[in-house]
């Protein structure tokens, strides 16, 4: 970037331009330039400072005055060991005593054992959603910073970016974003920012298996979360990111629950809530309690199929459906192995269901790679640019990697350009005269 002096307009800043870049390119490339930015500022919905910002509810948010679930008296010290679930939910029932407890256990012991069932359920889902999400991650953007709870990320637009010319696989390592030191927690948030529905539509087959033997209702409810202690701001592109859909579920108590698997986007460590704690401190419900938005509803949606750039898009549905196939067929080798049900292994004593959930997890990961390595073996969900207007296609089929993949740059013809973009354009653009897909580069 440079400034010239053009005497009455003032000095004007230009931007050196490749001359063998058609207007198209230049036009793009001059529009990821953009200007300096100020994100706007956060909205905070007042509250006390405690509720501000906490990654895990401090107690007295989330349990209130602690009263006895059986005589009613306050500050209680002991809990329900069954369905207390540290890790990753806000639920627990006090206790002044072990008399009152034993007292109250008849009255108890059916939530409990929905309650135990449904956070083991969140925790399984937990883990394989996480490395469903880590594993197809489709990073289209740069990690700017982190300030004051506020993540800043652009999105990439390097065009012509000769990777473009290669035929790459189109998942990144989600820690490569990163410098060295990034907490976990921004990680997580940068991961799992925007997808909430994500685990709806694309982990619904492992809800299916896990969530549903243990609840009589699963339901979404879309939300205005609140109280971030972290959010993503795209700095191109001015969602709000406060809107969000978490899972409802109701138990055959009639005890009703919000799971957020995706509350990490927030900087939020708990997946499950009472539905009363997570609609005061997390989130103002702003529509109705409606069914699980289902895979034809979903892609029927304007902007998800069809939008641009599109074909990224379509290979990343192409992948997560195939990884999630995968994983979820490990899931049911591990239940026909086992002769379980869900609803068994959910219900076995805390060591063995410890022990069946790790085998059952790395089964599932198992499935996942296997998925994925086919996948790329085969030359599946890869992205590149097909004429000169740097046009994006996608892999969707073998017949696909047969037409295209001789174009592709080579890892060698990379390496022996050394970063010339035109000479690699040059080897680019002989590649596709040489496969008859010459027509395709009219108008450069
Ligand atoms: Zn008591
Ligand atoms: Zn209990």
């Amino acid at each position: 970037m440079e400034s010239k002096d053009f005497g009455m307009f003032g000095k004007v800043t230009t931007f050196s331009i490749d001359p063998s870049m058609d207007l198209d390119s230049v036009i793009k490339s001059l529009a990821s330039l953009d200007p300096a930015f100020d994100p706007p500022p956060v909205v905070q919905s007042p509250t006390s400072a405690a509720t501000r910002g906490s990654p895990t509810l401090p107690a007295e948010l989330a349990f209130g005055t602690k009263d006895c679930a059986n005589c009613g008296q306050s500050n209680a010290t002991l809990s329900c060991g069954g369905c207390f679930m540290a890790e990753i939910a806000q639920i627990r029932v006090w206790y002044c005593g072990k008399g009152c407890q034993r007292q109250h256990w008849s009255k108890h012991k059916k939530s409990c054992r929905a309650r135990q069932k449904l956070a083991r359920a969140v925790e399984v889902i937990n883990q394989l959603w996480t490395a469903v999400e880590m594993a197809t991650f489709l990073s289209q953007i740069e990690f700017q910073g982190e300030k004051n709870g506020i993540i800043t990320i652009r999105q990439k637009k390097v065009r012509p970016d000769p990777l473009g010319w290669t035929g790459l696989p189109i998942i990144r390592n989600v820690s490569s974003l990163f410098p060295a030191g990034t907490s976990d927690d921004i990680q997580r948030a940068v991961l799992f920012d925007h997808t909430c529905n994500e685990v709806i539509i694309f982990g619904r087959q492992l809800l299916d298996i896990f969530i549903k033997p243990v609840c009589k209702e699963m339901q979404q409810v879309s939300v205005m979360t609140k109280n971030h202690a972290l959010r993503v701001q795209c700095l191109d592109d001015q969602h709000n990111g406060i809107g969000h859909n978490p899972i409802l579920v109701t138990l055959p108590t009639t005890e009703k629950f919000v799971i957020d698997f995706t509350g990490a986007q927030y900087g939020w460590k708990e997946r499950l809530y009472t539905w009363d704690t997570y609609t005061t401190h997390r989130a103002t419900p702003v529509g109705p309690v409606t069914p699980l938005i289902t895979r034809a509803t979903y892609d029927a949606l304007p902007g998800i199929v069809n939008c641009a750039p599109n074909s990224l898009q379509k290979a990343s549905i192409l992948i997560r459906d195939f990884a999630i196939k995968g994983m979820t067929a490990g899931c049911n080798v591990f239940l026909q192995t086992c002769g379980f049900s869900a609803d068994a292994l959910l219900s076995l004593p805390k060591a063995d269901f410890d022990k069946g959930c790790g085998d059952l997890v790395s089964l599932a990961k198992g499935g996942l790679d296997g998925a994925l390595q086919d996948l790329q073996r085969r030359g599946i969900g890869r992205v590149f640019y097909y004429d000169m207007g740097f046009n994006i296609a996608a892999t969707m089929t073998d017949a696909d990697v047969q037409k295209w993949k001789e174009v592709w740059l080579t890892e060698e013809e990379m390496a022996s350009a050394k970063g010339n973009v035109n000479a690699l354009k040059d080897t680019w653009i002989t590649k596709m005269l040489d496969s008859g897909l010459g027509a395709l580069l009219a108008g450069r």
